[in-house]
């Protein structure tokens, strides 16, 4: 990088908050996925201002900007396909105020998500959206990617929460979209522009969001199956049914298997999958809804279903999910994580379908994921080095995205469309919308510097 450049940046953030050492820089390379590609730079500002003067910076000299929080991201969002300046949020990491009359919060983009679910948790509120991640993910990245998570099924997803935003633009002007009151402003719905832009569009610098009141009691239930496809149906079947449970995620044979193996807590390995689901609310109508989803279950050939009897049990339960990730990971070298989503009366089809391909391209697929959101993600465990392996899973991969669409689904219900699924984002939007999603973008960002490569400003030119 120029040292002209690079000296105004240090007077900037000061010489400690950039890495220009190639060991340093390597680590910025990657994200939870398996493509990398190296930053020019490091950056770690401490606030707006200075995220704002970099943006300037980097506008002037044409440099590319990429905004990093935690590096969760499973589509390649955070990755510098171009290069140039990583910004990474985390020193932003204060909640700068939870207002318990007025059931909102305001955080820094930096802050780990569940270090802010504690903070509102703490003033006696609940935040529902509650990515698999939330342990390491930043709030930030969460708006980025328009989170979902387990609560989704019930409660919505991270869009559903976002009253307003602070956003330095990629010419260092700054902007506020939203309020505190319902999120609403005269015009144009900035702040919905922003919640699963990807970095794309501006650095979030601020967040508000908006707080619920907390279940007053909750239940936690495992259904066990013999067969995948009854499990399938009986998410279908309950979501029809009148109940909407707070969770309903699904566990597939493989995933397990490999969840036991990493945890051993005792699942039951031969099943052909589970149900991990939640309901909540006030007690009595928690009590009957628990018998509803018993009756369900069992008409759908449950083949037992077992209640936590302590919150003991039902954290055991939810540390099983949590850790499908990591369990899934240790099978192979490469997992790719894919979350082509479908509405809920399909997912029986999705999960045939899914079958289907693991077998025509003989690869190992697990499937597990918010099964109650029509979420599933079909996670194929491979070896990136494997030239001959992966060219099959590229392939399935596209036939993925195929089913998922023509079931009426999307690429994507919350991983977002970053760098991986950015050629294929054409087949969603259609030629019009495309070429709208890239007209916005040249509109917001006319030097394409704002993490470029990625979604709308895709180009046939596989950096990576
Ligand atoms: C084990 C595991 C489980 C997961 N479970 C879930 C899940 O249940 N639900 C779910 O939705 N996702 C899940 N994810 C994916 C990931 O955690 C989420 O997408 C998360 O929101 C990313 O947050 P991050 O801070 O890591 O963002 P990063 O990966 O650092 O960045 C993601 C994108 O957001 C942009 N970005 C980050 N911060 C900002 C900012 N301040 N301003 C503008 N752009 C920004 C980046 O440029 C990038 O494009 C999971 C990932 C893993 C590894």
């Amino acid at each position: 990088m120029n040292q002209a450049v690079l000296s105004k940046l240090k007077a900037i953030v000061g010489e400690n908050h950039i890495l220009t050492e190639f060991e340093d820089r390597y680590c910025y390379s990657f994200d939870s996925t398996f493509i990398n590609s190296m930053p020019d730079l490091v950056i770690q500002p401490g606030s707006r201002d200075e995220i704002a003067a970099i943006c300037r910076i980097a506008y002037a000299n044409d440099i590319p900007v990429v905004t990093r929080g935690a590096a969760t991201g499973l589509s390649g969002g955070a990755v510098p396909v171009k290069g140039g300046i990583v910004i990474e949020t985390t020193r932003l990491n204060k909640v700068l105020e939870v207002n318990t009359s007025n059931f909102y919060a305001i955080v820094e983009p930096g802050t780990i998500t569940q270090d802010y679910l504690a903070a509102v948790d703490k003033a006696g509120l609940f935040y529902p959206p509650d990515p698999a991640s939330s342990k390491m993910s930043t709030i930030g990245g969460n708006i980025a990617e328009c989170a979902g998570g387990p609560h989704g099924v019930k409660y919505g997803i991270t869009r559903d929460y976002v009253l307003g935003l602070e956003v330095v633009l990629p010419d260092g002007s700054i902007v506020q979209t939203g309020n505190l009151i319902d999120g609403d402003m005269s015009g144009p719905d900035w702040t919905m522009l922003y919640c699963g832009s990807e970095g794309t569009l501006g650095v979030i610098t601020k967040i508000m969001l908006k707080l619920t009141h907390k279940p007053q009691a909750k239940q936690t239930m495992m259904a066990t199956f013999s067969a995948i496809e009854d499990a399938a149906t009986t998410v279908s079947t309950m979501m029809a049914s009148g109940v909407i449970p707070t969770t309903l995620e699904i566990m597939d044979n493989m995933t397990i298997r490999a969840v036991e193996n990493f945890l051993n807590i005792g699942l039951p390995i031969e099943a052909g999958a589970i149900l991990l689901i939640e309901v909540d609310g006030d007690p009595q109508a928690v009590e009957k809804h628990v018998q509803h989803v018993l009756k369900v279950c069992n008409d759908c050939n449950a083949s037992s279903v077992k209640v936590a009897k302590t919150a003991q049990e039902a954290d055991g339960l939810w540390k099983a999910r949590r850790s499908v990730s990591p369990a899934c990971g240790k099978l192979n070298p490469t997992k790719i994580s894919e979350d082509a989503t479908v509405p809920r009366s399909r997912i029986p089809e999705m999960v045939s379908a899914v079958q289907a391909i693991a077998k025509k391209y003989n690869l190992k697929m697990v499937i597990f994921g918010h099964a109650g959101d029509g979420n599933l993600h079909p996670n194929i465990l491979s070896n990136k080095h494997d030239k001959e392996e992966m060219a099959r899973v590229e392939k399935a991969v596209e036939e993925l995205f195929q089913v998922a669409l023509k079931l009426g689904g999307t690429l994507s219900g919350e991983h977002g469309i970053g760098y991986l699924k950015a050629p294929f984002l054409v087949w969603e939007t259609g030629e019009e919308g495309f070429k709208f999603g890239k007209d916005v973008k040249q509109a917001v960002d006319p030097k394409s510097l704002m993490n470029p490569g990625k979604m709308f400003d895709y180009h046939d030119d596989k950096a990576v």
